[in-house]
């Protein structure tokens, strides 16, 4: 089958001929409908390097993924060829508290894993490939009615590290609040639609592009502005000078933390989700009182089933753009010209075959 390898950091991902893996006791082999290009694709091509983290190339990337069950190793059960399920991406111990309540992305013991804090595409083989190896079923939620692969792809991922970040601040998101979006890309603007589906607050979200300004407006927001010198006060008239009580930041540079403090309100969260990298002094008198700052990691298990179910009852979409398996690379390319509005899915099967 083909693969998108990244065999080493800072290398082109290169699509390769490998064998077909062979689900194991436990393993089940997914055929994938769908893979998103996230930009953390793009952050680790770039930015890591050799021990940066505990894990590293030659894998197969792709960790937002979708698609058929297709095989299935002894031990399995309850699945049969040819269901629609979507993969939960963070692989941990399964055995600690944290994996048991569904959040593996805080495993408690990495050692454990098959790779320490990794999962499909991170370190693992991923999906953007012709087929998953998920190492237990646990991984697999059963797509609901209505729902199919490729649109179900993002939401592992772009839709739930945005939805476990909203909940995190639901009892903020009030009548007569204000929730600040910044970065309307694949994850931001499977975003603004949660905060709007799934809380009472005002959304303002926050784009430097002007066609992702438009899906932003698409996606529910209540005010789309632009970043630049006039921001700040736009956020305070907008918020009868009181400022944000959420601020989501997706992009994470120092451009953006430092709007998202100017923005915030007192009480407020600071969600840093982007790995832009920048850095945010925090001290008593540099962020409002009470404001908590925090970044968040993807989302559990049990939150992935509730994405999925505001998706399947039309409350959730992800706009996507399709490419094929060959045109992986381009994804990629595209995605970090910031030419995709919504996220980029890598489609290796458009529909399952034995
Ligand atoms: P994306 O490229 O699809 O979207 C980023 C958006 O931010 C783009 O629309 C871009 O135009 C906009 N943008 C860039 N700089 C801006 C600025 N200064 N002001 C306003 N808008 C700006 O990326 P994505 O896949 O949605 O990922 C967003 C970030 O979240 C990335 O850093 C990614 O690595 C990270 N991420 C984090 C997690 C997590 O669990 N914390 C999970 C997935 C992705
Ligand atoms: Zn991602
Ligand atoms: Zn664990």
């Amino acid at each position: 089958m083909k693969a998108l390898k990244l065999e080493s950091w800072h290398s082109q991902p290169v699509l390769r001929d490998v064998p077909v893996p062979r689900p194991g006791p436990g393993e089940v082999l997914v055929q994938v409908g769908g893979a998103g290009a996230c930009h953390s694709d793009l952050h680790l091509i770039h930015e890591f390097d050799e021990g940066a983290l505990p894990w590293g190339p030659p894998f197969t990337l792709g960790h937002e993924n979708a698609g058929w069950v297709h095989a299935m190793g002894p031990g399995v059960t309850g699945y049969e060829a040819g269901q629609p399920v979507a993969v939960v991406g963070a692989w941990g111990c399964g055995l600690c508290a944290r994996c048991r309540a569904g959040l593996e992305t805080y495993c408690d013991r990495p050692d454990l894993a098959r790779v320490a804090g990794g999962g499909g595409g991170l370190g693992l083989d991923g999906g953007m490939a012709e087929y998953l190896l998920v190492p237990d079923q646990r991984h697999l939620v059963t797509l609901p009615e209505g729902l199919d692969p490729v649109h179900a792809a993002p939401l592992t991922d772009a839709g739930l590290t945005p939805y476990h970040a909203v909940r995190r601040s639901r009892e903020k998101l009030v009548p007569g609040s204000t929730a600040v979006v910044i970065g309307v890309g694949g994850l931001g603007h499977l975003g603004v639609q949660i905060l709007h589906a799934t809380t009472a607050a005002r959304v303002i979200a926050v784009e430097s592009r002007d066609s992702a300004r438009d899906l932003a407006e698409r996606s529910g927001a209540d005010l789309v502005l632009a970043p630049g010198p006039d921001l700040v006060a736009e956020v305070r008239e907008a918020t009868h000078g009181l400022g944000a009580d959420v601020v989501l930041d997706f992009v994470g540079s120092d451009e953006t933390l430092r709007t998202a403090v100017a923005c915030a309100r007192m009480l407020a969260d600071i969600t840093i989700v982007g790995l832009g990298g920048g850095t945010l002094p925090v001290s008593f008198f540099s962020v409002p009182y009470e404001v908590s700052v925090q970044s968040t990691y993807w989302g559990n298990r049990s939150e992935l089933v509730e994405v999925l179910d505001l998706a399947a009852r039309g409350l959730l979409h992800a706009e996507i753009v399709r490419f094929g398996l060959h045109e992986a690379v381009t994804a990629l390319e595209q995605l970090a010209i910031g030419a995709v509005d919504g996220r980029a899915v890598v489609v290796p099967h458009t529909e399952y075959r034995r």
